[in-house]
């Protein structure tokens, strides 16, 4: 007997759920209910327009092979979109700017929306065939130029380091070029940024963008094949060569191996490598000496945590890139929420426009908390004293810049303690870093705002008032 559509759907959502986030899983995956299989063919509903285009957009890889994988060769994906009520009058929550250049107008089509599976396979390794001059495909992703990278302190060495590379590869002293740092603080985003440089100041030369989990995959292959010499040679004739994440070579000899005579070989015929890693040469374990003496010489740069307001041009870049806006509240929350992983922020954002057109409700401060404490992963999260400042100097209409300083005017000195008693109150910093991020007091003048604020609460009754008001604005929900 032949499955029903939830059967398939079923078994499709175990495949995928081993294949992205579970925020991505939550966020796109979980709304779909499937309602029908005919021929071969899966209908899923999705719950708006919205949606269809991010699944067709992010997805259509995974969902492709999936239903391939589940429904064999002949098996086909059709999306069925709820309607908005009344398209006339009804904008969606969130305000699309753009339309996506190759988007369909879904509202007049029939329900039901071919999965267009724009088949865009991936060579291995990289060679378009039937031209005479080898032409390599770069495997660079055109939305990570350097127009799209954010420049801020946390990154500014790494990235005109890679901005010289760009302009001159293989003649600057940065060869090889290593870029460093945490998980999604920019390293694979910056090192297309170069590639996609150098293709447009070069377009002659050759550039290869791979991670060195494929690079690993494609050695041992050649191996397999007997075609070892082929790959080495592939990889020689590369004039500007991006290897990302080389901390996976750690503890592969073999392929250490490879890449030290290809490097070598690149090196000295004055070719560009630029590489990426998650952590300093330094730290690298199970790496062959030689290859880190090699990685040192050239110049290693490190991305660092983006400050809050590089995180908000951030935030205010991708809400260009995907034509949409968001009340400034809410982008200065997310901001202030996610300070450690670029990623997870950009991830927030997404979340957030998908709940909203699932909803259909707007975007709003409220909708963000909520949000934020469903899928930011860390669930002990606190708020953080930065936070309490920022709402504490807007409900007094004061630059925050004033409470940070050491001034003692009257107004800015009780908003000063009040930021030091939510701190206290609300974060686990200790007294010694409350008062160092807030004017660079010390701990004993932390203590005795405490005291002040606890006073006024006891006598005032305006004043508690406003220490009311700001904790129901400082509160995460
Ligand atoms: P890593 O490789 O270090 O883990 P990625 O390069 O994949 O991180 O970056 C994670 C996400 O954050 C990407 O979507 C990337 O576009 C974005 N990102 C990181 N740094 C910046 C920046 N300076 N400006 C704009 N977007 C950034
Ligand atoms: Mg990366």
């Amino acid at each position: 007997m032949s499955k029903t559509h939830e059967e398939v759907w079923k078994s499709c959502l175990e495949v995928i759920r081993d294949n992205v986030s579970i925020q991505s899983y939550k966020t796109w995956f979980e709304p779909i209910k499937a309602i029908k299989l005919k021929d071969n063919v899966l209908t899923i509903q999705v719950p708006s327009q919205f949606f269809y285009e991010w699944l067709e957009e992010h997805y259509i890889t995974l969902l492709k092979k999936t239903i391939k994988k589940e429904l064999g060769a002949e098996g086909k994906l059709e999306y069925s979109i709820i309607m908005e009520n009344n398209f006339n009058s009804s904008k969606p929550p969130y305000a699309i700017k753009v339309p996506t250049s190759n988007s369909k107008d879904v509202r007049n089509a029939a329900v039901a929306m071919p999965l267009d599976i724009g088949s865009k396979t991936i060579r291995n390794p990289f060679i378009i065939p039937g031209l005479k001059k080898v032409v390599v495909d770069s495997q660079l992703n055109p939305n990570y130029s350097f127009e799209t990278f954010v420049e801020g302190e946390s990154n500014r060495l790494a990235r005109s380091a890679g901005f010289a590379v760009a302009n001159k590869p293989g003649g600057t002293a940065f060869n090889p070029l290593l870029i460093y740092g945490g998980v999604g603080l920019g390293k694979t985003h910056l090192s297309h940024s170069i590639g996609i440089e150098i293709k447009k100041n070069h377009p002659s030369k050759t550039v290869l963008f791979v991670g060195s989990e494929k690079f690993t995959q494609q050695f041992i292959e050649s191996v397999r094949n007997n075609n070892q010499n082929d790959f080495v040679h592939f990889y020689q004739m590369i004039d500007v060569l991006i290897i990302d994440d080389v901390q996976f070579f750690s503890g592969k000899e073999k392929t250490q191996d490879v890449f030290f005579h290809i490097f070598n070989h690149l090196h000295q015929t004055g070719k560009q490598i630029v590489l990426t890693s998650d952590k300093p040469p330094v730290e690298m374990q199970g790496m062959e000496q030689r290859l880190l003496s090699r990685f040192k010489w050239g110049l290693s740069a490190d991305l660092q945590a983006p400050s809050l307001e590089t995180r908000i041009k951030i935030l205010e870049m991708k809400m260009y890139q995907e034509g949409i806006e968001l009340p400034k509240e809410v982008t200065e929350y997310l901001a202030y929420s996610i300070t450690t992983n670029i990623r997870e922020l950009e991830g927030a954002l997404i979340s957030l426009i998908a709940q909203s057109s699932l909803n259909k409700k707007s975007i709003t401060l409220e909708l963000a908390k909520n949000m934020i404490d469903k899928f930011v992963k860390n669930t002990a999260r606190e708020v953080s004293i930065d936070y309490i400042q920022k709402v504490v100097c807007d409900y007094f209409e004061l630059p925050i810049e004033l409470l940070k300083s050491k001034t003692r005017k009257r107004e800015v000195v009780q908003a000063r303690q009040i930021a030091m008693f939510f701190s206290k109150k609300m974060t686990k910093a200790s007294l010694a870093s409350i008062g160092a991020q807030c004017g660079g007091k010390d701990h004993a003048t932390v203590l005795h705002a405490c005291k002040t604020v606890n006073n006024l609460l006891d006598t005032d009754k305006r004043f508690r008032g406003y220490i009311a008001d700001l904790e129901k604005k400082i509160a995460i929900q």
